[in-house]
């Protein structure tokens, strides 16, 4: 039974010395000296050290609990400067364990950059008990306030934009959602508001944000994560894109020193490079341009300009146009051309400027934007330019409409707030700066999505599931030829009899033995992990511990690997990565100019350079292995 109403949150206990209070937490931490025992009470506001008997009650770490006693003021010497209630400590008076708690599934008073993703992702809500993650989500929402507070100063309205909706391409693929009143048809997610915030500036509202959550379905990278992210769109009219620059440089300048107080900017005003310039300068469009890369509190924003309006269209382009086209946009379909060069248009659309900014902050694009097309004809004769079908323009009829009804000249921007916040705090992936981030192969935090839809739900929205998806072997083949291709890498891939050994494989494939690269699925602390050796060696798990400071190394069963790679044993290809588990490779794999393994499947082997493997697997790269 909870006994007392008023509650006294941890941080406050030092000015409430000689009081009795009400706590109530959660044990940090519990400390047992025999006849007395310390426990840390952790509320959202901090750490407060509880003395207590065993008499009043045993609670474990991470039980709930509610503590009545009496604040005291401690003895010089045993003041804890490393908290921030550490002058005092509670005499406790009675214990409540209102829930207990079992044993966590991995520690949450460390880092947690080197636990199993997959893992933390299941128990998301514990590892955001860790003070860092807690921190984190705590500087977003003071983030997106302070950008709230700032911008409604200045006459921006917020406005929310449908979630269902038609297309609305920023180069990815979209998003499907059937429709069940209109069997057959589907609405798509938004990949991001830009219509909307364009027909609002034709709605004349003049100055929009909002903080719209995006849809793209695109490979997750370490910068963006799969499926969904948070951007701050805005758009004004009657603007030039010096207006947008200097906002918005001002606005982040004032958030830096608000919220993040001990992080320094390196150059005000941010330097504005012209794309070519940052491309034959830094071999990048967005350059890192900090003085010193091992500062966490450098801040290097650069606004990056003067794009070409077109980049030839690639296959990877085929969201924009018909694919035929030569041209696809650098940015979106409603960026502005420079106005200076409208007539090359006709003559030679890729020496064409658009009027398009990128923002970058210690090598991140951290945002864009750009002022917009605002005529019809301007606007149709982009359509035409980057290849669309009838049908394709028929699908932004909507836009050429709006565009008959006084449209104001107008532009803006979305910075992407988690890569944004992942920059700033110098986090290694946007997923530490999302509550519920989805994981690298796509599935979602705690809850098992995607799944699988019922048959009579399939049934009412008119939809027949025409491939099951039975194939994966068959599915991490190709997504490795895929990024093999999509990387620009040269290998050579066989079809042979099914091999299930390291010698059957050198012989059906006439190679070295020790240039097989065996992928062995193993459980370092219980997290997955691969090991990559030549297949002439074993693994020398002793050493292996020893360098990798583990307790524990063992093999994965045969279940284990099918379940982790959804490849069966002995096929396993050497990338981790595909799975989001990290690799670990033999040195002496280096022997070999050409590496050559299994690649899902029994039947298939794909060869290529050593240096290429490392390149794209990233492998943390160690001697452990033996002479088999
Ligand atoms: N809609 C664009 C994007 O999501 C940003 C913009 O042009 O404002 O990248």
């Amino acid at each position: 039974m909870i006994t007392s109403m008023t509650r006294t949150l941890a941080k406050d206990t030092i000015n409430k010395i000689g009081e009795e209070i009400t706590l109530q937490g959660w044990i940090n931490g519990r400390r047992d000296h025999g006849k007395i025992m310390f426990l840390d009470l952790r509320d959202r506001t901090g750490l407060v050290q509880v003395v207590s008997t065993k008499e009043l009650g045993d609670p474990r770490p991470e039980y709930c609990v509610e503590i009545v006693g009496l604040v005291k003021k401690r003895p010089d010497a045993m003041v804890n400067p490393k908290i921030a209630t550490g002058i005092v400590e509670v005499e406790a008076k009675k214990i409540t364990i209102i829930s207990t708690s079992a044993e966590l599934p991995f520690p949450i008073d460390s880092d947690g950059y080197d636990i199993n993703e997959e893992i933390r992702s299941k128990y998301r809500y514990l590892d955001l008990r860790r003070p860092r993650l807690n921190r984190n989500l705590k500087l977003r929402s003071q983030m997106t306030t302070f950008i709230r507070n700032y911008l409604t100063n200045l006459d921006f309205v917020e406005v929310e934009t449908p979630i269902l909706t038609k297309t609305t391409p920023e180069g990815a693929r979209d998003f499907l959602v059937p429709s069940r009143l209109q069997k057959g048809k589907f609405y798509a997610l938004p990949q991001s508001p830009q219509q909307y915030k364009q027909l609002l500036m034709v709605a004349g509202l003049e100055r929009y944000f909002q903080f719209p959550r995006c849809f793209r379905d695109e490979d997750p990278r370490r910068d963006r994560a799969y499926g969904e992210f948070t951007q701050l769109d805005l758009e004004m009219s009657f603007v030039t894109q010096d207006d947008i620059l200097k906002l918005t440089e001002e606005m982040f300048t004032n958030l830096v020193k608000e919220v993040f107080p001990q992080k320094r900017i390196t150059q005000t005003p941010w330097p504005r490079i012209p794309h070519k310039q940052a491309k034959s300068k830094y071999g990048s469009d967005k350059p890192d341009l900090r003085k010193n890369k091992n500062d966490k509190d450098e801040l290097a924003f650069a606004w990056i300009i003067d794009f070409p309006l077109f980049t030839e269209q690639s296959e990877e382009d085929f969201y924009h146009g018909s694919g035929n086209a030569k041209f696809a946009p650098s940015h979106h379909m409603f960026t502005a051309p420079h106005l200076d060069d409208i007539p090359l248009l006709d003559s030679d659309p890729m020496k064409v400027r658009g009027l398009q900014h990128d923002l970058v902050l210690n090598g991140f694009e951290v945002g864009g934007g750009s002022i917009r097309i605002h005529q019809k004809d301007v606007q149709e004769k982009v359509f035409d330019l980057i290849g669309f079908s009838k049908k394709q323009k028929k699908q932004f009829e909507h836009m050429l409409t709006a565009f008959t009804y006084g449209v104001p000249p107008h532009g803006g921007i979305a910075p992407g707030l988690d890569r944004l916040l992942m920059a700033i705090l110098g986090e290694p992936s946007v997923r530490e700066v999302m509550a519920y981030p989805t994981s690298a192969s796509g599935q979602t935090s705690v809850m098992d999505a995607p799944s699988e839809a019922s048959e009579e739900q399939l049934k009412e929205l008119g939809i027949a599931v025409a491939v099951q998806n039975k194939n994966k072997t068959g599915s991490i083949y190709d997504a490795i030829i895929e990024e093999l291709k999509k990387q620009g890498i040269e290998f050579k891939n066989y079809e042979h009899k099914a091999v299930y050994t390291s010698q059957e494989a050198a012989s059906v494939r006439n190679t070295d033995i020790h240039a097989g690269a065996k992928a062995l699925v193993m459980y370092k602390d219980e997290a997955p992990v691969i090991l990559v050796l030549p297949a002439d060696m074993k693994v020398d798990t002793h050493t292996f511990k020893k360098i990798y400071k583990s307790r524990n190394l063992r093999m994965a069963t045969k279940e284990e690997v099918e379940k982790i790679t959804s490849v069966s044993i002995g096929a396993v290809p050497p990338f981790g990565h595909i799975f989001y588990i990290p690799i670990y490779m033999e040195k002496s794999l280096r022997d070999n100019e050409r590496i050559v393994f299994n690649a899902g499947m029994h039947t298939r082997s794909i060869e290529m350079k050593e240096s290429d493997y490392e390149k794209i697997a990233k492998p943390i790269v160690g001697e452990f292995a033996l002479k088999a």
